[in-house]
């Protein structure tokens, strides 16, 4: 970081902003921690866990409000919904096969 988020000020390699007292260092783990969790989101949505994906993408909102990982989890949302209505048509499916066996 090279100014503070909060005052602005020039850091250099203040581990604590020297104009308004900021502990920097406690940012830069956040921004550390929510990208770990953006990672994660993403791996899990290439191994087609939408659950694991959905809960690391909330908790780094919940840590940071950014753009990409709002995108990320309306995206992760489409996907489930997707799979829940493949899922219901496989239902559909059968039981329509079912019947026209039965009938
Ligand atoms: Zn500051």
């Amino acid at each position: 970081m090279e100014r503070c988020p909060t005052c602005q000020a020039r850091l250099k390699d203040a581990v604590v902003c020297p104009r308004c007292g900021t502990e920097i260092i406690v940012l830069q783990q956040i921004d550390k921690l929510v990208a770990q969790l953006q990672y994660q989101a993403i791996h899990s949505l290439k191994q087609d866990d939408l659950k694991g994906a959905m809960q690391a993408v909330e908790q780094a909102i919940l840590l940071k409000k950014q753009p990409f990982l709002i995108t990320l989890k309306n995206f992760i949302h489409h996907q489930a919904q997707e799979l829940r209505r493949q899922r219901l048509m496989v239902c559909v499916k059968t039981f329509l096969a079912e019947d026209e066996l039965l009938s």
